[in-house]
Formats: C-alpha cells, sequence, structure tokens
C-alpha cells in the first residue's frame, strides 16, 4: 500500500491553504462591494422618488390630474426612470417611462413613497426598473469582477509555484536521509549528510551522521574484539596443544608438572569464557541484579578476606581504612558488588611489588558508598588511563600476559557498577601507584 508522501502532503496543505485564502478574499470584496454599490443605488433612488413626488404633488396641485400626467412623463424623461402611479386602492392610474425605454422587457418596482397633499394622502408613486443607476454602476461591478478574476488567476499560479517549492524544500532532505539510511542499510560506510532545509531536517541530518559515525565506530571495535579475542584465545590453546603433543608423543617437559600447566592454561580459558558471557549477557540485559539489603562492613571484610592470603603470599601490606560514621547497611546485590572490587583488589596485588601497600577505604554520606582501592604498584601511563576499563584493553600487552591478565576484569567492574546505579573511576601516577574507585547508591530507588 501507498501511503501520501511529505512532499505531496505539503503541496497540498500549502496549495488548498493559499487558493482558499484567494478564493475567500476575493469572494469577500466581490460581496463588499455588490452589497455596497446596492445600497448606495437604493439611497439614491429613495431620494430621487422623494424629488419626484415633490414634483408631482406641487403639478397636481397647480393642475389637477391633467398636469400631474405631464408631469410624470417629464420626470421620467428628467431622471431617466420608469415611474409608475397607484390611487390609494393600490390601482395604477399613471405610467410613465423614459423615452425609447419601454422596450427594455418588463419593469419591476423598485422603490414607493407616499404623495400626500398636506395632511390627504393622493396615492403612492413607484420607480420602477431599469433604474437610472444600475446601468451606470454595472460597468463598476464588471470591472471589480474581471480585476478579481485576473487577481484568482494570479493566486492560483502563485500558490501552485508556492506549493510546488514548499513541497519540495521541506520534504527533499528527508527524503535524501531516506535514501542515506538505505546505503548504510546496503552495507555503505562512506556516507555524510550535509544538514540542509528546515531546521527539522537539518537536525535529522546531524543525527544520521552521528548514528554512522557512532556505527563505524562500533562495527570497528567489534572487529577489533573479535581480533583480540582471537588472540588471547590462540595463545593458551598453543601452549595446550604444545603440551598435549608433548605428552602424547611421550617427550619429557623439564620444570612443572605438565598435567598443573594444561590445568591453568584450561582454567584461564574457562574464565576468560565466563567473563566474557557475562559481558555479553549484561549487554543484552540478560545478567540480572539481585538488590538487597547488605550490612557494609562484614561484606567489606569478607571480600577483603578472600585476598588476604595472595596479599601475604606476595608481600604486600593489605589494609582496610573503614570510618566509625560508615553507613552500616546499603542497598546492592552482594555478590555482583563483590565480583567488581575483587576485580579492583586482584588488579592491585597484580601490578603491585613485593613491599608494596594496597589499602582498601569505605566512605559513605547518606546518599552513596563509596568503595576505593589504592596500590603503590607500578600505575598507569596518563595515555592508557581513559582506556582502562575498556574491554581487553591492556595498558602493557606483554606484562599483562605474563602475570595472566585478560583486560577484561575493570570492564566488568565498569558494568557491574553501572547496572547498580553507580559510577567508577580511576587517578594513577606511573611508577607511584593507583586508586580504583566505584560508587553505588546506598538508598533502595523509589518503585515507580
Ligand atoms: P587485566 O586482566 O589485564 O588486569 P583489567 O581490565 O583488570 O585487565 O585491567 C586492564 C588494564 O588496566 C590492565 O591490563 C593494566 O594494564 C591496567 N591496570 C588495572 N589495574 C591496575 C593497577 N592497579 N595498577 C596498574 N595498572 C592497572
Amino acid at each position: 500500500m501507498r501511503y501520501l508522501s511529505l512532499r505531496w502532503l505539503l503541496f497540498g496543505a500549502a496549495f488548498v491553504t493559499l487558493t482558499s485564502v484567494v478564493g475567500l478574499l476575493g469572494i469577500t470584496v466581490l460581496h463588499t462591494a455588490q452589497h455596497q454599490l446596492s445600497h448606495y443605488a437604493t439611497q439614491r433612488d429613495t431620494r430621487i422618488a422623494h424629488r419626484i413626488a415633490r414634483e408631482l404633488v406641487v403639478a397636481f396641485r397647480h393642475g389637477g390630474m391633467i398636469r400631474l400626467e405631464r408631469q410624470a412623463e417629464v420626470s421620467a424623461a428628467q431622471w431617466g426612470t420608469g415611474l409608475t402611479m397607484q390611487n390609494s386602492s393600490g390601482h395604477v392610474i399613471i405610467a410613465a417611462h423614459p423615452p425609447g425605454a419601454q422596450s427594455t422587457g418588463g419593469p419591476s418596482a423598485s422603490v414607493t413613497v407616499p404623495l400626500r397633499l398636506g395632511a390627504v394622502s393622493i396615492g403612492t408613486m413607484t420607480l420602477v426598473h431599469p433604474p437610472i443607476f444600475e446601468p451606470r454602476l454595472s460597468p463598476v461591478l464588471q470591472a471589480i469582477e474581471q480585476r478579481l478574476a485576473l487577481a484568482a488567476v494570479l493566486g492560483f499560479i502563485i500558490a501552485l509555484v508556492v506549493s510546488i517549492w514548499v513541497g519540495r524544500e521541506a520534504a527533499g532532505p528527508f527524503r535524501k536521509v531516506a535514501l542515506a539510511a538505505q546505503a548504510v542499510a546496503a552495507g555503505r560506510r562512506d556516507i555524510y549528510l550535509t544538514p540542509a532545509g528546515v531546521s527539522e531536517a537539518r537536525t535529522l541530518a546531524k543525527d544520521f551522521n552521528h548514528m554512522a559515525e557512532a556505527l563505524n565506530a562500533s562495527e570497528t571495535q567489534q572487529r577489533q574484539l573479535i581480533a583480540d579475542m582471537a588472540h588471547e584465545l590462540r595463545t593458551p590453546l598453543s601452549i595446550l596443544l604444545g603440551y598435549v603433543t608433548a605428552l602424547d608423543d611421550g617427550v619429557s617437559i623439564p620444570g612443572q608438572d605438565p598435567m598443573t600447566l594444561i590445568r591453568e592454561q584450561t582454567r584461564f580459558l574457562v574464565r576468560l569464557t565466563d567473563d566474557l558471557q557475562m559481558l555479553a549477557r549484561a549487554d543484552s540485559q540478560a545478567l540480572e541484579l539481585r538488590p538487597q539489603s547488605v550490612e557494609v562492613r562484614p561484606w567489606l571484610k569478607h571480600t577483603v578476606d578472600a585476598v588476604v592470603d595472595m596479599a601475604i603470599q606476595r608481600g604486600i601490606t593489605l589494609t582496610v581504612v573503614v570510618p566509625d560514621d560508615l553507613t552500616p547497611v546499603a542497598w546492592f546485590d552482594a555478590d555482583r558488588l563483590r565480583q567488581a572490587l575483587s576485580n579492583y583488589l586482584d588488579n592491585a596485588l597484580k601490578y603491585t611489588g613485593p613491599g608494596g601497600r594496597v589499602t582498601v577505604s569505605a566512605q559513605s554520606d547518606g546518599e552513596s558508598l563509596m568503595l576505593s582501592v589504592s596500590d603503590t604498584g607500578i600505575g598507569v601511563d596518563s595515555s592508557d588511563l581513559p582506556h582502562v576499563f575498556d574491554r581487553l584493553y591492556r595498558a602493557d600487552r606483554a606484562r599483562a600476559r605474563s602475570t595472566g591478565g585478560m583486560g577484561i576484569g575493570l570492564a566488568i567492574a565498569k558494568k557491574l557498577v553501572e547496572m547498580s546505579g553507580g559510577s567508577v573511576g580511576v587517578q594513577s601516577v606511573k611508577g607511584k601507584g593507583s586508586t580504583f574507585w566505584l560508587t553505588i547508591p546506598v538508598q533502595r530507588p523509589p518503585v515507580s
């Protein structure tokens, strides 16, 4: 089914509006002119009728019916109008016409005035058509009609031109956006629209350009992600293949037990796929948080206790700083937030050498709970800082590989915190250490 296009809609609207305005204006002007002219003619007819009536009464007074009849002829000729006189019972007793007017069709009454001799009525006098002003006024009316007809034709042409222009000007840019969208859908990525036309169309073109840029960026990111993931998977899989082939061939591997190494690599792969799966579920809204009222101190202790052994093994001093006025309870998903904080803690221990310090702090202000993990480790270069929360981003690829990093822990922490309505951030000085923090709202959000 074909729908009405915007272009035709605007064309139709402009055309109907303009022609209606021109038409209504013309009809109004014509009607007003006719009304005013006919009013003027009636007034003139009435004035003349009274004058003739006076002349007839004077003639009657001085010479009776004979003078009256003659005067009627004279007045009819003088004023160029037909006239009749009726007696008091309504019978026509005199009819006079201007010379040559008898043949112009049946006369019809226009104005009737009484004839009085003092207080006595001697009848009535009626002017009959064609009244003297009609022939004079009709050319005026005709001229007005002609001008109006010309104005109407011109108005129609202008309406046509304006409506075609409006339709093209307003709908054209939208059509361009539609064509551009079709081209993008067909796979083209080099489309840029120059904003043009009405402001809405300009905004649409700008939004389209932003959308196309975002699409390009997202596709580039996706390609990069797949390349990174292939790289991530390739290394452990190559190691595994090496060990398995060696075992199969009965070649002995010096150093560690091959089964332990195979288990380590397999665990690494399982963690990588688990983390990726969690991010994918979070992206597709399939990951649901289960917030609840959590006692903050015990929860924090439990979370930090899990890494105490690792800190001791690495010779790192692990400290927890909690102020007395810390909110006792907060509303969040205990497991997911623990996962986020654990990723911070793992990194802090991973990127801090023996003898270093890792400090976990908690603060609250009634509205939000802020948790931070500071370390005296290697720090992050300022050029890497904006990207550390990106997926599969590792500031130092060679080192990260040796420490088992996949560049995904911070991305997961960010996602989980943002899903809880909070935010994450980092401050770091290369070579001195880093502070990774997260904040979440303390209160349960109002039920909408
Ligand atoms: P990874 O598994 O590689 O640690 P993350 O997403 O957790 O992945 O971290 C991304 C990158 O951010 C790391 O590769 C590392 O370069 C940097 N990074 C994270 N935490 C720290 C830290 N505490 N100190 C120094 N660098 C860090």
